[in-house]
């Protein structure tokens, strides 16, 4: 039995030599502790169980093997499915899982065909992404956007009480309307890497398969996104979870620049303080953090993670910010394959499309162990 192998702890497969009539197997096997379960008559073979905790199965493997009587002896093993997904454009996203296919390095990926053979991600989490905005349209995104259950759309109401007018996908802070549809795209190029539909047979896929997409419109007319708005919509985001039950788990921002401010790191505060990891791009001026601070990946609060931008080969990218103690890990970041507006795909790169690799990996784990801090 190969060290790791998984197998069933109380069923094994038995075939028993020629000549031994169904009597003696009974007895045989009853003195063992065995009972059949299953008969294959097509290899021979049956699949028994232990009727007594008694031996284990690699002891019992052992003793029947031993017998005379018997032809093989062996567990029952348990295999895995290979889970990759079959999304036509899968096998562009080199940093999901990295062949070569981009000229790069096989394995220099996050090795999510791995962990998706675990878990591919749950609907019931959700990641906000504060950004540019979502097209919430996109046939990639579609069934993956959060959807407001207590609010009716386009009634002119506030049907939930909760200070926004037909919220349904999220809010627009920066236009002060409750649309939050992408006009610019890197939104909606980030929210396909946290969570395009996987495995529908269209396009693209996220990280996480399944998690859904509240979408935070930060950015105003000038393309910016003021703190103002940033951190409305964290007070929303806080809101939502602390009084209305969602469950967002994440929140995603590919944005910096500005000074420290104290509004926003209370802000952050108190969004990672309702249990919402806060992920953060490191920027994109190939610079220190540690030396030249960059917000809002580097406040020094325990709820961040800072994010700096990684190539096919796993090297830093030659525009992303690092630090020692200011940056915390490294995600693919260059020739990012996501969703584009216009329901389309494109490349993009830069440490907004790191971002969203980590903040969907924070939703897979969330989602696999619910309740985890
Ligand atoms: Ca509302
Ligand atoms: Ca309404
Ligand atoms: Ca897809």
């Amino acid at each position: 039995i190969p060290n790791g192998a998984a197998f069933s702890q109380s069923q094994l497969l038995v075939a028993f030599n020629k000549g031994v009539t169904p009597a003696q197997q009974d007895s045989l096997l009853a003195s063992h502790n065995l009972a059949v379960v299953k008969r294959y008559d097509f290899i021979d073979a049956m699949l028994v169980r232990k009727t007594t905790e008694g031996k284990s199965i690699p002891q019992l493997v052992n003793d029947l093997s031993a017998l005379p009587q018997i032809r093989y002896a062996e567990p029952n093993y348990i295999k895995q499915v290979d889970r990759t997904s079959n999304d036509p454009r899968f096998s562009e996203q080199w940093g999901y899982n990295n062949t070569g296919q981009t000229g790069g390095t096989p394995d220099a990926d996050i090795d999510l065909t791995e962990a998706w053979d675990t878990f591919t991600g749950s609907s019931t989490t959700v990641i906000a992404i504060l950004d540019t905005g979502v097209d919430y349209n996109h046939p990639d995104l579609r069934a993956n956007m959060w959807i407001n259950p207590g609010e009716i759309a386009d009634d002119g109401i506030d049907n939930d009480g909760n200070g926004y007018i037909d919220d349904i996908y999220g809010i627009d802070p920066g236009a002060g309307d409750s649309n939050p549809m992408d006009e610019d795209g890197h939104g909606t190029h980030v929210a396909g890497t946290t969570s395009a539909v996987g495995n529908n047979g269209i396009g693209v896929t996220g990280v996480n398969w399944n998690a859904k997409i509240m979408a935070l419109k930060g950015a105003d007319a000038s393309g910016g996104l003021p703190n103002s708005a940033t951190i409305e919509a964290m007070n929303y985001m806080v809101m939502m979870k602390t009084q209305y039950g969602v469950n967002i788990v994440v929140s995603n921002h590919s944005y910096g620049g500005g000074g420290a401010s104290q509004a926003e790191r209370d802000a952050i505060a108190a969004s990672t303080g309702a249990g919402i990891v806060f992920v953060a791009a490191a920027g994109n001026s190939g610079t220190d953090n540690d030396v030249n601070a960059d917000y809002p990946s580097g406040y020094d609060l325990p709820g961040i993670i800072s994010v700096a931008a990684t190539d096919h080969n796993d090297l830093l990218a030659g525009f992303s910010q690092f630090g020692l103690t200011t940056v915390d890990v490294g995600a693919p970041g260059v020739a990012i394959l996501s969703t584009t507006l216009g329901g389309g795909y494109g490349l993009l790169q830069g440490t907004s499309m790191a971002s969203p690799h980590v903040a969907g990996v924070v939703g897979l784990l969330a989602g696999a162990v619910p309740g985890a801090s």
